[in-house]
């Protein structure tokens, strides 16, 4: 057998290593040990919120700010108030206190900046940054620019961590956790819920994900890993003045975070130590070579940031992953998947037969244009619909009626009895009505088993906590096995864990269905499914929506293409100019003159 390198037994290395560290290290060492642990906390924040979020913050230095003052504050002062004296105890109640305080603070900084969209939610989180900043060194409460002395160490289970060695298995007792628990979530539903945030936020809402709260989720908890390192620093140094928390340092983090690979955890580590031991050795070294002092390396590290912008724009990580598998092969850690898994409860399926959608008269205006005209029409159970017509028709537009995408400015939608107007994608997928797109919306370099499971969000309700200290793993058990069931029922078994952005189209395009009939829905609705694929593709897909037809779905198919439709749908309306010009079985809608007209006779 061939030796393979386990990531278990590398892990296992490294923290024997991180253990006997101090009992051999100088004391200088075991010190930027200590501050690449705190670093790297904050940074592990910034890889959730940034890398795997999609979310740009550089004020993640306020938070260590408040995590410090607080215990600074509730540690050192003489006169609290009664009913506050008791925080001030133990650092231990003081470290819950700046978590609360902390969540509290992300919390309103959140909902007022995580709406901002491009550049200007960065340009928020330096505003918020700086003030911040600025509090900490104007109140007189924290001791203005020369902060506040006397912080005394902490004490675990009675032994004070006074010295930079004791303190240190503290740091990374905390990093560790850190590691452990992001990474359990980013491995979970709300884990991939949070993957989608960047590039899939409207496929995420379409499948029911609340990205609102997703984003909260991952500000609040970046916010509180940067609030622990805070705490950690306070009582490693015993005094606290504003320096450390200003714009400049929320800058370095996140620096630390792309530096060192922002889309993975271990990322986090890799910047933090490699900023802080460069920046060291820089300190110590240019000034000797240029022979004047001066801050040489803030220049070198503005240069490596744009190499790396430029050469490596995943970081540092991805890159150390690839030369130690050319060295020595890494095991894979496949996931298994339980067959035995419990199947997820079903929704109560309609009767065949029982009409699933009705669209009443809607007329959908964008100003002076009427994009659909009194359009009305209806899907069972049990039945393919297709709505054609040439390109302009309107098809699109009714589509966004009737799947929540948009409200039509008269008329009616029913599913199953009930209006859906007004309600948006996310009620509307938890209905049973379950969308694919025009243009494919997957995530590319997550497998083909992870985009389908986010098909079964709606499907689960374990949150972040239970996802990341893993006591939702007999739910991830039932959901993985039931978006495996979807990719064997559309025939995509030997891709489940091949990344979807390298299938071809028209994969693509059923892996969509599949991730649509994980959300175990009763109507199907999609767009143009068949464009851009080959015959073959095409054959396929046509054998697919039978067979789920077989099985009592009811489908709505826009389409284009008329040859595609005719051997396949039970009946099809057509549109044209935003109107409906004829309605039927397929043998007959092909013979209408009307219909021959707009197809033969238009532009096309
Ligand atoms: P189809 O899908 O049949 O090709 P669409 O529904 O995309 O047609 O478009 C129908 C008409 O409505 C077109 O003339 C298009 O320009 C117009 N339209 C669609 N969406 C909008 C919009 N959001 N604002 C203004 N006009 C729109
Ligand atoms: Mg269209």
């Amino acid at each position: 057998m061939k030796f393979t390198l386990s990531p278990r037994v590398v892990l296992g290395v490294f923290m024997a290593l991180l253990l006997v560290a101090p009992l051999t290290l100088s004391p200088f060492y075991v010190t930027l040990l200590n501050y690449i642990g705190l670093y790297a906390m904050v940074a592990l924040g910034l890889v959730l919120l940034t890398g795997v979020g999609g979310l740009t913050s550089f004020g993640q230095a306020a938070f260590v700010g408040i995590g410090a003052y607080t215990t600074a504050v509730l540690s050192t002062a003489t006169e609290l108030p009664g009913w506050l004296a008791w925080l001030g105890w133990s650092p231990w109640l003081s470290l819950i206190a700046g978590l609360v305080i902390t969540a509290a603070v992300a919390i309103v900084l959140g909902s007022l900046t995580l709406k901002l969209s491009g550049h200007y939610l960065p340009l928020g989180t330096i505003a918020w940054g700086i003030s911040l900043y600025f509090l900490f060194g104007t109140m007189a409460m924290l001791g203005g620019h020369t902060g506040l002395t006397g912080i005394p160490p902490i004490s675990v289970f009675g032994y004070k961590l006074s010295q930079g060695h004791e303190i240190y298995y503290l740091i990374w007792a905390f990093l560790l956790i850190g590691v452990y628990t992001v990474s359990n979530l980013l491995d979970s539903r709300e884990g991939r819920a949070i993957r989608a945030l960047k590039g899939g936020m409207v496929m995420a809402e379409a499948m029911g994900v609340n990205t609102a709260r997703s984003r909260m989720v991952i500000f609040v908890i970046a916010a509180l890993l940067a609030c622990a390192s805070g705490w950690l620093y306070a009582h490693m140094q015993r005094f606290v003045n504003p320096t450390p928390f200003g714009l400049h340092i929320g800058i370095e983090y996140l620096f630390m975070a792309v530096v060192g690979g922002a889309g993975h955890v271990w990322g986090a580590l890799v910047g933090a130590g490699v900023i802080t031991v460069l920046k060291q050795w820089l300190q110590d070294i240019l000034p000797k070579l240029f022979g004047h002092s001066g801050n040489f390396e803030v220049i070198f590290f503005g240069a490596l940031m744009v190499l790396i912008l430029h050469k490596a724009r995943g970081g540092l990580w991805p890159i150390l992953v690839s030369l130690v598998g050319r060295v020595v092969p890494v095991q894979a850690t496949q996931r298994r998947i339980d067959a035995a898994a419990e199947p997820l409860p079903r929704r109560e399926l309609p009767q065949p037969g029982e009409v699933l959608l009705e669209a009443r008269d809607v007329t959908r205006r964008f100003g002076g244009l009427v994009a659909n005209n009194n359009m009305s029409l209806s899907v069972r159970a049990g039945e393919i619909l297709a709505l054609i017509g040439p390109n302009g028709a309107g098809k699109s537009t009714m589509f966004n009626q009737v799947s929540g995408v948009d409200t039509p400015t008269s008329g009616e939608v029913l599913f199953r009895g009930e209006s859906v107007l007004g309600l948006g994608a996310r009620a509307i997928a938890a209905m049973g009505m379950s969308r694919t797109f025009q243009h494919v919306k997957l995530l590319p370099t997550m497998s083909v088993l992870e985009n389908v499971a986010i098909g079964a969000h709606l499907r689960g309700s374990k949150g972040v906590v239970s996802s990341a200290w893993r006591f939702d793993r007999a739910e991830e058990a039932r959901l993985l096995a039931e978006a495996a069931r979807q990719i064997e029922r559309v025939g995509l078994a030997e891709h489940m864990f091949d990344e979807a952005g390298a299938l071809a189209l028209g994969q693509q395009r059923i892996l969509e269905i599949a991730r649509a009939l994980c959300s175990d829905p009763c109507l199907l609705l999609l767009d143009e499914p068949a464009a851009g694929l080959r015959l073959k593709e095409k054959e396929a897909l046509a054998s697919l929506l039978k067979k789920l037809r077989g099985e009592g779905m009811g489908i709505l198919l826009v389409e284009h293409d008329m040859d595609f439709v005719m051997g396949l749908v039970d009946r099809v309306v057509v549109m044209e100019f935003g109107e409906k010009i004829a309605e039927g079985l397929p043998e007959e809608v092909q013979q209408d003159p009307a219909v021959l007209e707009a197809y033969l006779g238009g532009v096309e």
